[in-house]
């Protein structure tokens, strides 16, 4: 089994950072990721607070992180870590994946985490057939169309901001009567004279071959009604990918997320965790300065 001081689960941006990092140490190191490196990062439309650019989508970003980790760091792309067991041993942890199996003296987790589904009625059926959860991959599809988008945080104003840009007729439900997102995204849906339906939740989601309507309940009076659409974006937060934290006795909080010291350190020795499967802002620049540290701190531990 091929041995390395430092393996990287996930390649997001946090991930490609600790790679960066790491190989700058001179330790032997290695990211895995069962998708390509990024994950759902690839997806984001449009980035304003990423220092050094004004304006860069994820996948552009993650392609210049991804170059920048390879001179660094081992990477495999699309190769999926089914288990970390740990060892009695200076290689501490066994790290099996579905093609190969490794061994490592520490692990860094920074696998991120996965799109929350809303779980109404017809959203199963209707995936890819105008149920989407990607506006950067599946907007194009919906110019000149009635679309809603679903959801009240960043993610949720910025997606139709970026559909309404490409020219989809969008409007935003939200479950409640204000928005969580942060003002400057309010502002800017308010500008673009983008229609909002507070108070509201999706009910079901109906059509034929393709979506054709959706069933909206007014949370105040409880009232039905029906809304000819031709397609559903659900953006309505993530869930942390835990299932390798858990198995190696990784400490959660009440929401899921890995507890992590300062150090990026976890309640397992020689485990650490970073970006957004830990507790915190969950933003680029953070993931990153994350991997720093994880990678800084894996190397101090090693000594
Ligand atoms: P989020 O902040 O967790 O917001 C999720 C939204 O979906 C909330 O408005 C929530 O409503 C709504 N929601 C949740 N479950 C729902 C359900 N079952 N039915 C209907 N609505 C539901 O998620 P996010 O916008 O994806 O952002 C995730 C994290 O990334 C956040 O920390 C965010 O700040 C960060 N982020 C930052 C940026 C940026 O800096 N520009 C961009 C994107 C994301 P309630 O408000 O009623 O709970």
């Amino acid at each position: 089994m091929e041995k390395y001081d430092i393996v990287i689960v996930g390649a997001g941006p946090g991930g490609l950072t600790a790679g960066i990092y790491a190989g700058r140490q001179g330790t032997k190191n290695l990211i895995i990721d069962r998708d390509l490196a990024g994950g759902i990062g690839r997806e984001v439309p449009e980035m304003e607070n990423y220092p050094g650019f004004d304006n860069i989508s994820g996948l552009e970003l993650i392609e210049k992180m991804k170059a920048q980790a390879v001179k660094n760091c081992e990477l495999h792309e699309n190769e999926n870590v089914l288990e970390i067991i740990k060892n009695d041993d200076e290689y501490r942890f066994t790290i099996k994946t579905d093609k190969d199996s490794y061994l490592s003296k520490t692990v860094i987790l920074a696998t991120g985490s996965s799109h929350r589904e809303l779980n109404a009625k017809g959203e199963e059926e209707f995936k890819g057939k105008g149920v989407s959860y990607c506006a950067t991959c599946d907007g194009f599809f919906f110019q000149g169309r009635d679309i809603i988008m679903v959801g009240g945080g960043n993610s949720a104003l910025q997606e139709a901001l970026y559909l309404n840009n490409l020219g989809a007729n969008v409007t935003v439900v939200h479950r409640r009567d204000e928005f969580r997102a942060q003002k400057h995204l309010q502002e800017q849906i308010n500008e673009k004279g983008i229609n909002i339906i507070y108070n509201a939740t999706v009910e079901e989601i109906k059509g034929d071959m393709l979506v054709d309507t959706v069933v909206l309940k007014d949370t105040q009076t409880g009232e039905l009604s029906e809304l000819p659409i031709s397609g559903i974006f659900i953006s309505v937060g993530y869930i942390p990918h835990t299932e390798l934290a858990e198995q190696l006795g990784v400490n959660l909080d009440e929401s899921g997320h890995i507890i992590i010291d300062k150090e990026q350190k976890t309640n397992i020795d020689y485990v650490y965790a970073i970006g957004d499967v830990c507790v915190g802002l969950k933003q680029w620049v953070v993931a990153c300065g994350e991997g720093a540290v994880a990678a800084t701190s894996a190397y101090h531990d090693l000594k």
